[in-house]
Order: C-alpha cells, then structure tokens, then sequence
C-alpha cells in the first residue's frame, strides 16, 4: 500500500474517532433536559396554595336568628379589617325590630374568631342580639331587671350567641378563658353575652 494513502485512511479514521467521541461528549448534557418534564409539577404547586392564606386571615361565620342572616366571610387580612366585610356584618347585626344599624365593634369578630378556635367548631355563630336601639333596648330594660339601661348593646360592642351542636356552657367556659371583656350566662334564655367592654362576668354558674 501506498503510505501516503495508509496515513490518509489512519487520519480519516481518527477524525471519525473524535467525531464519534464528540458526539457522544455532547450527549450527557442534552439528556436531562428531555428526561424530568413531565410529572411532579401538581404535587409541588399544591401544599403552596393551602398555607399562604391561612396565616394572616381572620373568617367571620354568623347567623341572626331574627332575620335568618347569615354573614360567611373574610373580614381581617394581612394586618387590617376589610371594611366591605364589616359593612356586611354591621347589617346583619341591626335591631331586627326596627331596621336601625350601627357600627359594630370589629374586637367582637376577634372574640368570634378565638372561640371559633377554642371550641374547634366551623359553625356559625347564632346571634340572638347584636345593636340594639335606644327605643329597643328601653322597652326591654323596662319588661326585664336583665337589660341593663345602658348597655353595651346600644354602643355596638355586644352581642348575645350560641353556637350550633356546641354546650352553652362550654362556650361560656371558652368565652371566659379568652378573658377579654364581659361574659354573661343566660342558660334559661340558651345564650351568651359577650362584649368588648372591661373583663367582667355575671350569670349562673
Ligand atoms: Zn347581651
């Protein structure tokens, strides 16, 4: 054989070497760009979704007995009320006897939001009384010695509650343990005063 030639086959030999080695140099980093895609993204994503809002949110479930409404809502998130929220509220705790409404004191809706923890219920919270007029709440006060004339009913800083499927005395119990205001017992009338007055208790034992 021709050396020239022999050296040209030998060269050509090695260029198809490298070639094959570059190929296959060049591979590795290809692979791993199509092999992942497909599957774990829903199983990530879905642990994200759940914990983000229920750290700086505060719910508000009740239902007036009178009027039959019913108020499910945010209304406390990152650090503020939703006024929205509260308008909604202030409506469905007006004196059902008359229409009138009044602003209402948001601390009663922390002091529903950590009962509703406390007694570990998703139940609404059932209003028998929330803002009550001056006409309202001076007939009561003149029918019954348990209206007190000035009460923290007509200043919308009290409710009077009980929860669905819960013991009235277990959410009296609860009440008291927050001890941030008053707590009245009214077990012959199934409900519980709450306020956002001073820390105070009265009623059965
Ligand atoms: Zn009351």
């Amino acid at each position: 054989m021709d050396p020239q030639r022999r050296a040209f086959i030998l060269g050509g030999g090695a260029l198809i070497g490298s070639a094959a080695l570059g190929a296959a140099a060049k591979l590795p980093p290809r692979a791993p760009t199509v092999a992942p895609p497909v599957t774990p993204p829903p199983a990530l994503a879905a642990p994200a979704v759940q914990t983000r809002p229920a750290a700086d949110v505060r719910r508000l479930f009740l239902h007036n007995l009178h009027t039959g409404d019913t108020v499910k809502t945010v209304y406390w998130e990152n650090g503020r009320y939703l006024n929205d929220a509260l308008a909604e509220a202030r409506f469905a705790l007006r004196d059902w006897r008359n229409g009138q409404q009044h602003a209402m004191d948001p601390g009663l809706f922390d002091i529903f939001h950590e009962l509703g923890a406390r007694l570990e219920t998703d139940r609404p919270f059932q209003i028998i009384s929330g803002y009550r007029s001056p006409a309202t709440n001076a007939a009561l006060h003149a029918r019954s010695s348990g209206v007190a004339s000035k009460s923290l009913h007509l200043q919308g800083m009290a409710t009077d509650i009980r929860v669905e499927g819960v013991q009235l005395a277990h959410v009296r119990n609860a009440a008291l343990d927050l001890g941030r205001g008053g707590v009245g017992y009214y077990p012959v009338s199934n409900f519980v005063h709450v306020d956002t007055g001073r820390v105070r208790r009265w009623g059965g034992a």
